[in-house]
């Protein structure tokens, strides 16, 4: 899957799934400009690694609920590379309460950083892919969209957002040349999960059918593949990469 010489956008790039979306886009060629919020060190360690390896990558501090620091972001990676031909939106938060309790700044917090961060990258990028005639989109969802995890009502409203939203500018965006995906992690073994892995690691793995959590190179991998030339037919789709955890067998 080509990605060679493309230059690339990940948002919340400098942990976890984002961290290993920045590595496989750079280890396939692309320059890789990646947002972090509030961890500075890691996405220094992030930069070193990578440019230890004569990659060429950048940390940009912005944070994704600010649709004006989305513009700022948008216009530097142009202004330094000249383009901008991949963006995946990846940054995301949980704040998991029961609806009872659920107070409005985590049902708040949750939708901005997860859905409206979406639409703040999307439309910053939208004119210069429209431009370039040229754009591979990924928005990153959950399988959460789609199955009841008590005390996830937003996050769960989050990612349904995203779905929706990313199969609407896939029509819209289609006639430019530019795609536009989503794909759908079951359990990954990041920051996010490490509470509820450390509480119930073995009963999760039992659930799922390749009987082991996911690892960030398993989205990577395919974050990589609809960011290729080659998946310029591919649009509109939500790709859930879980070890068959949402098909419902019965063991
Ligand atoms: P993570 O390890 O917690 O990393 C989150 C990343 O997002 C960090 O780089 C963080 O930067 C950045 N970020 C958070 N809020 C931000 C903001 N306001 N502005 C800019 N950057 C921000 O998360 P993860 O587990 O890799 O999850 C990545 C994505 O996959 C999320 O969208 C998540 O919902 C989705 N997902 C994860 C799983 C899973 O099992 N892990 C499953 C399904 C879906 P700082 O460190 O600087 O704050």
């Amino acid at each position: 899957m080509t990605v060679q010489g493309r230059i690339a956008l990940v948002t919340g790039g400098s942990r976890g799934i984002g961290r290993a979306i920045v590595e496989t886009l750079a280890a396939n060629g692309a320059k890789v400009a990646f947002v972090y919020n509030s961890n500075s060190a890691a996405a220094e360690a992030v930069v070193a690694e990578l440019q230890a390896k004569g990659q060429e990558v950048w940390a940009i501090q912005a944070d994704v609920r600010s649709k004006t620091a989305a513009d700022e972001v948008v216009a530097a990676v142009v202004e330094k590379w000249g383009k901008l031909e991949i963006l995946v939106n990846n940054a995301g938060i949980i704040r998991d309460g029961l609806l009872a309790t659920m107070d409005a700044q985590q049902w708040q917090d949750v939708i901005d950083t997860n859905l409206t961060s979406v639409f703040n990258f999307c439309q910053a990028v939208s004119r210069q892919m429209m431009s370039q005639r040229y754009g591979r989109i990924i928005n990153m969802s959950s399988v959460a969209a789609d199955v009841s995890n008590p005390g996830q009502a937003n996050y769960a409203a989050s990612k349904g957002g995203v779905e929706g939203f990313t199969r609407c500018i896939a029509t819209e965006l289609a006639r430019r040349n530019i795609t536009a995906n989503a794909v759908a992690p079951g359990f990954i073994e990041t920051d996010m999960t490490e509470a509820v892995v450390n509480a119930a690691g073995a009963e999760i793995k039992k659930k799922i059918p390749v009987r082991r959590l996911g690892l960030p190179s398993d989205i990577s991998n395919a974050v990589l593949f609809f960011a290729a030339d080659e998946s310029s037919y591919v649009t509109g789709q939500i790709l859930k990469v879980d070890g068959g955890l949402t098909l419902g067998g019965l063991g």
